[in-house]
């Protein structure tokens, strides 16, 4: 069995430590958003209440990022806590039917419920789902990046250019105009 799956079906004690180590290829990079460029941790205790798996835990990962503004890619440390509770699939489809039946807004904490079948958690999609949480919509390499020049394209955070983007104010123009016309 992958080891990206966890097998509760042998599963007696009320409580499990895990912790695995994977290879940055153990789970495929979405190469728009990231990209997984180191070895990844994942470290949780398995909280079992009859059907019920509750995982809390972190996992550790470096992904490297494109940053919006100067496209260059960077490093993106990730040391992410997570509390996700894993309920038989079966109670996927009555959890569907009682939100469709009711004007109740989604609770926040559905956010972190998984489902799982066949007596197997899959802890690969645990973990891609946090890397999608902390990637940014607009990754930056740095607070202060300079991005682009919007005429030549230099990087301006390690080179400069001649060109000189200045926006000026259609009022202002006005008054140059008029100034000249006097
Ligand atoms: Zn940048
Ligand atoms: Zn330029």
């Amino acid at each position: 069995m992958s080891e990206l799956l966890l097998d509760v079906s042998q599963m007696r004690e009320a409580h499990a430590r895990i912790e695995r180590t994977y290879p940055p290829d153990a789970l495929p990079s979405d190469g728009d958003v990231y990209r997984i460029a180191a070895p990844f941790v994942l470290r949780c205790t398995v909280h079992k209440d009859r059907q019920q798996f509750r995982l809390v835990g972190r996992v550790e990962a470096t992904l490297e990022l494109a940053c919006s503004r100067c496209l260059e890619r960077f490093s993106l440390a990730v040391d992410e806590a997570f509390d996700v509770l894993f309920l038989p699939h079966a109670e996927q489809a009555a959890a569907l039917e009682r939100q469709a039946g009711s004007e109740r807004q989604v609770e926040d904490d559905d956010l972190s419920t998984a489902y799982y079948q066949d007596q197997v958690l899959d802890l690969g999609q645990l973990m891609q789902e946090q890397f999608y949480l902390v990637v940014p919509m607009k990754p930056l390499c740095g607070e202060d990046c300079r991005g682009l020049c919007s005429v030549c394209g230099t990087n301006l955070n390690t080179g400069r250019c001649e060109c000189h983007p200045t926006w000026v104010d259609p009022r202002l123009a006005v008054l140059e105009q008029l100034k000249k016309d006097t």
